[in-house]
């Protein structure tokens, strides 16, 4: 039985790009080795490096006052490398409090400084992005802080605040890559790449130039922006097999299209989902429309014992992992740019058939 994996992350890898690591899992090129067996020293790994982060500058048309850095420790590792970095001149920040993830960057920025919250949407379960205004940011601060998509509540902004100049640093974890974004907008972007970049253990870190560097002298060396610029993210051994294979899936998103093309295939299979939750009387889609992400899904039947029946016989039909986060149970479809269009429409398939028998 075909497998759809519709996991938040770890998620599911393009399936030619699994293709292409397997014919060059023992020997990659003419090295006669693997990646994974490479010196990162290596004229081979940096050919890999350097292209990895080209491809990625050409997908985004990352500018050339931006920095593109690969680091360990995950998204979660971030929410710390940030106030260290960037809490530096007023030593306060803004955090927009959207979701787990959100309140989880804010906590650990709140052990280095001051946390100022213009806007919440806790009021009703995260629900929805709450309205951000200009005359919300009017207080020094180094930076304000977002989670452009939440995995959790499956919501996702759409438009960006008018910070009234303080650099914007956002958390792109689950929406990376998924849509068109104007880097320039933004003064730091993170995410971790397991969900639309390649393998856990990579964090992309694209970050203006003038903010890197700024980290003060008893800063750790592994947790300095500019160690990771000085040092091409290479100060020690970066995660060569997760960027390798972050390369084949950038590379295999320039051949497809780009990040337009990946876009309105996206919205088209967000809309197919949607329009169907719109549509049912027994499912119903638990983010406020405006508020939509398209590439985590979340609804519930209201029942939760129906819920728990969903999950397990969705897996008869091939799909896994549509389970909802374990904080706020129902379902949630990761529909991420490698989910293919046959994927919903098996789970939309499926959503029927059950629908018919409950
Ligand atoms: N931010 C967001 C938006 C996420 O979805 C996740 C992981 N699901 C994280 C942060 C944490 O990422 P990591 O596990 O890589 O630390």
């Amino acid at each position: 039985m075909k497998i759809y994996n519709f996991s938040a992350g770890p998620a599911c890898l393009p399936k030619a790009v699994l293709r292409q690591a397997r014919r060059e899992l023992m020997f990659y090129g003419e090295s006669g080795m693997s990646v994974m067996e490479m010196s990162h020293r290596s004229a081979d790994y940096e050919e890999i490096h350097e292209k990895a982060k080209a491809d990625l500058r050409k997908l985004l048309s990352i500018p050339d006052n931006y920095h593109v850095l690969f680091i360990q420790g995950g998204a979660s590792m971030q929410f710390s490398m940030v106030p260290v970095n960037l809490m530096t001149e007023h030593r306060r920040a803004y955090y927009v409090k959207t979701g787990e993830f959100a309140k989880k960057a804010l906590a650990e920025a709140k052990k280095l400084g001051g946390v100022m919250v213009p806007a919440s949407s806790e009021d009703r379960a995260f629900a929805y992005i709450p309205e951000l205004k200009k005359e919300m940011f009017t207080e020094p601060a180094d930076y304000v802080h977002i989670t452009q998509n939440n995995t959790i509540y499956g919501t996702r902004y759409t438009k960006l605040p008018d910070t009234g100049g303080l650099p914007i640093v956002t958390d792109m974890s689950s929406n990376i890559l998924s849509e068109k974004i104007n880097v320039s907008d933004y003064g730091l972007i993170y995410a971790g790449a397991q969900k639309n970049i390649g393998p856990a253990g990579v964090t992309v870190v694209i970050i203006r130039e003038d903010l890197a560097g700024k980290a003060p002298e008893n800063t750790p060396s592994m947790l300095d922006y500019g160690v990771y610029v000085k040092n091409d993210s290479m100060y020690n051994t970066p995660p060569t097999y997760g960027i390798y294979i972050s390369g084949l899936v950038f590379s295999h998103l320039l051949k497809n299209g780009g990040i337009e093309a990946m876009q309105a295939y996206n919205e088209k299979k967000a809309a197919l989902l949607y329009d169907y939750l719109d549509s049912s009387s027994l499912y119903k889609a638990t983010a406020d429309k405006k508020d939509r992400s398209i590439m985590n899904i979340t609804f519930v039947t209201g029942d939760a014992a129906l819920d728990k029946r969903f999950v397990a016989e969705a897996k008869t039909y091939g799909i896994v992992n549509i389970k909802g986060h374990r904080s706020v149970g129902g379902m949630r479809a990761s529909i991420y740019n490698a989910m293919p269009v046959e994927g919903i429409k098996k789970l939309i398939e499926f959503m029927k058939d059950f629908e018919r028998k409950a």
